[in-house]
């Protein structure tokens, strides 16, 4: 490896680099230098003010990069949530809760439902009396585990979101940490 003897800009200690070097680091002063040739001279020139400005101008940029970033997951998020909202025409966003009760009061209709049917059925009466609660039975059943699968979709879409957004945020705060 040919190396070249270059002064530190900072100190004036002499210095070896390798030819292709670039950028150094002084041994004795620790300054950030930036190798440069002309012609007929190696020298170098301190480039830490520079670095760490560009390092800052970067830090910022990347700030607002992550805070338009959670503001626009966090206007996707209104919105999808207000659609689920609208389905269920302002009764809240579907609640896991809300959806084993719906569940629960479902399977309660339906069997009442069907031993309605049963009784009709033993009764004699005419076949739309067994056909009108059953449909209604089954109406009940099949609405109550779509509400289910719908409350199991919001739930995951809702965490989804909400681990993306943490995981922004603390990538924004460790940021600001850094700037302090
Ligand atoms: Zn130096």
């Amino acid at each position: 490896m040919t190396t070249v003897s270059v002064r530190c800009n900072h100190c004036g200690a002499p210095l070896d680099v390798a030819e292709n070097t670039r950028f150094v680091t002084c041994t004795f002063c620790n300054s950030q230098l930036e190798v440069k040739r002309t012609e007929n001279s190696v020298f170098t020139e301190e480039v830490a003010r520079i670095a760490r400005n560009t390092d800052r101008m970067a830090e910022s940029l990347e700030v607002i990069k992550l805070q338009n970033e959670i503001e626009q997951l966090d206007r996707e998020w209104d919105s999808v949530r207000g659609g689920y909202e609208s389905k269920r025409r302002g009764k809240g966003p579907p609640s896991r809760a809300g959806a084993a009760v719906g569940l629960l009061f479902a399977v309660f209709f339906a069997i009442v439902c069907f031993s309605m049917a049963g009784m009709a059925s033993n009764t004699g009466a005419p076949g739309i009396f067994q056909m009108v609660p059953i449909g209604m039975g089954f109406f009940a059943l099949i609405a109550a585990v779509m509400g289910t699968v719908n409350s199991t979709k919001y739930q995951t879409n809702r965490s989804a979101y909400q681990n993306r957004r943490d995981e922004l945020v603390s990538r924004l705060d460790a940021m600001k940490r850094d700037d302090a």
